[in-house]
């Protein structure tokens, strides 16, 4: 099921601000043919990601693990479904960070999901408290990684934090991430990473004209 490049230690970077803007930025140098780094290559890399993610505890990520190893048609369907969902999100959110609006069949595709997602709410009441849950049966167990991020990504659209959403300043990087700063100047999706390179590569082209 896995391919020979497992990515089993990968550390997904969680810097977006919401989570379907996390699971947007799970490709590196999107548009980049030689330097394009896919880092959910399997199943298994989607379970990483949605434990990483804080999405799964991990005695519910080690059934889905169980679950895909037996089914393997069942984890290619869905993790084929995950990366659909990926790619319309990473559209849709790109355009709206340049100013523009997501493409009518972008907007679709997350109704799509989030509808498909929301058949899977329970209301629940655990000590006192009462919350939503998710609810999957044996044959979806393998999609509910997708729900909280179909959600999450209806979520984001219809908010006002919409208009926060940036795509990172560097121009090979292409990742996306909310601006919450104060005064809406965040330019780079990592400091650490983007930040310093952009930064490095002004100061050469200064020091070397
Ligand atoms: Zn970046």
């Amino acid at each position: 099921m896995r391919s020979a490049k497992p990515h089993s230690g990968y550390q997904f970077d969680l810097s977006g601000g919401a989570l379907c803007l996390d699971f947007a930025n799970t490709v590196s140098h999107r548009h980049l043919p030689q330097r394009r780094a896919e880092h959910l290559d399997s199943y298994a890399d989607l379970v990483a990601f949605a434990e990483q993610s804080k999405l799964l505890l991990p005695k519910l990520a080690a059934s889905l693990r169980a679950r895909s190893a037996r089914n393997g048609a069942e984890a290619q369907s869905s993790f084929r479904k995950s990366i659909v969902l990926r790619e319309g999100l990473y559209r849709a959110f790109s355009a709206i960070a340049a100013g523009k609006h997501a493409r009518p069949e972008d907007v679709q595709q997350i109704n799509d999901f989030a509808l498909a997602a929301l058949k899977h709410r329970k209301l629940t009441r655990t000590n006192g408290d009462y919350r939503w849950e998710w609810q999957s049966s044996k044959g979806d167990l393998l999609d509910r990684i997708l729900w909280p991020i179909a959600e999450s990504a209806a979520d984001l659209l219809t908010s006002k934090e919409r208009a926060a959403i940036r795509e990172c300043g560097a121009p090979d990087c292409e990742w996306l991430f909310l601006d919450q700063s104060r005064n809406g100047s965040r330019r780079w999706c990592d400091m650490k990473s983007c930040g310093n390179r952009q930064k490095a590569r002004r100061h050469y082209q200064r020091t070397h004209e």
